[in-house]
C-alpha cells in the first residue's frame, strides 16, 4: 500500500490524542488520528475518573457535550483523607467549586467522536509499530487488520500515552528530547468499577488512603451506588500486589458487602516532572506520553487535555 500523506499523524486516541487532533483539524490541517483499539473499544482507559470539570479544556471539543453524555457526577464537595492510623478522617470542602466523576468509557467515546466531527480521520485497529525517521521524524507505521500501512505526516503527535512504544522506536540523539526517564518515575495503578447495593453516604466526595507503599487508594463515586475504586504505587520499589490490597481494604467496608465488580483495569502513569524537552524534528509528545501528570495526585486529563 502506498504511504498515506497527512499534514499531522496523531498517535493515541486517548484525552491528550483526541485534543491535539480536533486543535489541528480546527485550523485546517489533514489529519489522521491513529488509535490502537476498535471502534467499540475506543475510550475504555484506566482511569480514576476524577476530574475537576472542563472549564479548563480546550474548546475544540463541544465541551457541554462531554459533560452532558459523560459527567455522571457533578457534585463532589468535598475531598476525604482516611488515617489508617487513627481511623480518623479529615474532610476538605471545595468551597464554591464542585469537582465531578466521569463515565470515563463515554467520556473517551465523546472525544473521539469530537476529534472526527472536527475533521481528523479516525482510524481504529491501527497499531503503530515504527517511526519513519531520516533525520526529522517523516511518519509512522502501523498494522491494521493485518496489513501494514504506512502514514506520512510532517509532524507526528505521541499521544500514546505512559510508557509510549514510539519513543523506544525514534532516534533521539542529536535532539533535546528527554529520554532521562526510568521506570521508576512511574506509577502502577489498578481500578475497579464495583457497583454497590445502598447509595454511599460519601456520594459528594472523593476520598483518599495511604497505600502500605508510596501511593494511595481512592474511592470516587461515579454515582451513589457506582463507585471506582483503585489504588496505585509509586514503581521504586518491587512490584506491590494492587489487588490484594485493593480487596483487603474493601473488605473493611461495609458498604462494600454485596458489591459486584462491573470492570477491572490498570495501567501505569508517569509520576515525575514534565519532560524538560518533549520535542524532536517533527515529533512532539503530549500527555502521558510528556510526563503531563500532577504527580502528588496521579491527576493527566488536565495536562492531557491543554
Ligand atoms: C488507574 C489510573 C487512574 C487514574 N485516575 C485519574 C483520575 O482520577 N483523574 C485524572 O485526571 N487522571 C487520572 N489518571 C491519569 C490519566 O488517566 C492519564 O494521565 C490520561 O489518561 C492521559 O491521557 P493520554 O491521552 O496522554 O494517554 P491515554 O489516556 O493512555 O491514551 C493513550 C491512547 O493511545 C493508544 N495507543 C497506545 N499505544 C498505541 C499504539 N502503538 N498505536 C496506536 N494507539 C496507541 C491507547 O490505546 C490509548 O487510547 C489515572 C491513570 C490510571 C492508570
Amino acid at each position: 500500500m502506498p504511504p498515506e500523506t497527512y499534514d499531522i499523524a496523531v498517535v493515541g486516541g486517548g484525552t491528550a490524542g483526541c485534543f491535539a487532533a480536533a486543535a489541528a483539524a480546527r485550523d485546517g490541517l489533514d489529519v489522521a488520528l491513529l488509535e490502537r483499539k476498535s471502534a467499540s473499544e475506543g475510550g475504555h482507559i484506566a482511569c480514576g475518573d476524577a476530574i475537576k470539570g472542563t472549564s479548563t479544556f480546550p474548546d475544540v471539543i463541544d465541551r457541554e457535550y462531554l459533560r452532558e453524555e459523560s459527567f455522571t457526577n457533578e457534585n463532589i464537595q468535598r475531598a476525604r483523607f482516611e488515617n489508617p492510623k487513627t481511623g480518623e478522617n479529615l474532610d476538605i470542602g471545595f468551597g464554591d467549586a464542585s469537582g465531578a466523576v466521569v463515565d470515563r468509557k463515554r467520556y473517551g467515546e465523546v472525544l473521539l467522536e469530537e476529534a472526527d466531527r472536527a475533521g481528523a480521520d479516525v482510524h481504529y485497529d491501527t497499531v503503530v509499530q515504527d517511526v519513519v525517521q531520516n533525520g526529522a521524524v517523516t511518519g509512522v507505521t502501523a498494522t491494521a487488520r493485518g496489513s501494514v500501512r504506512e502514514f506520512e505526516a510532517n509532524i507526528v503527535v505521541d499521544a500514546a500515552g505512559s510508557l509510549s512504544l514510539l519513543q523506544d522506536r525514534t532516534d533521539f540523539e542529536e535532539t533535546t528530547f528527554d529520554t532521562n526517564v526510568n521506570y521508576q518515575q512511574f506509577c502502577s495503578a489498578y481500578r475497579e468499577i464495583v457497583e454497590v447495593p445502598e447509595p454511599v453516604e460519601w456520594h459528594d466526595a472523593i476520598v483518599f488512603k495511604p497505600a502500605s507503599e508510596l501511593g494511595y487508594l481512592w474511592y470516587f463515586p461515579r454515582t451513589p451506588t457506582e463507585i471506582n475504586v483503585g489504588l496505585g504505587f509509586q514503581m521504586n520499589k518491587p512490584p506491590m500486589k494492587l489487588v490484594e490490597e485493593l480487596k483487603r481494604d474493601l473488605r473493611t467496608r461495609p458498604e462494600f458487602e454485596d458489591a459486584t465488580v462491573k470492570d477491572k483495569l490498570g495501567a501505569a502513569l508517569p509520576t515525575r516532572r514534565p519532560y524538560d524537552s518533549a520535542v524532536a524534528p517533527g515529533y512532539i509528545a503530549v500527555g502521558d506520553a510528556a510526563g503531563h501528570v500532577n504527580p502528588c495526585t496521579g491527576g493527566g486529563i488536565p495536562g492531557a487535555a491543554k
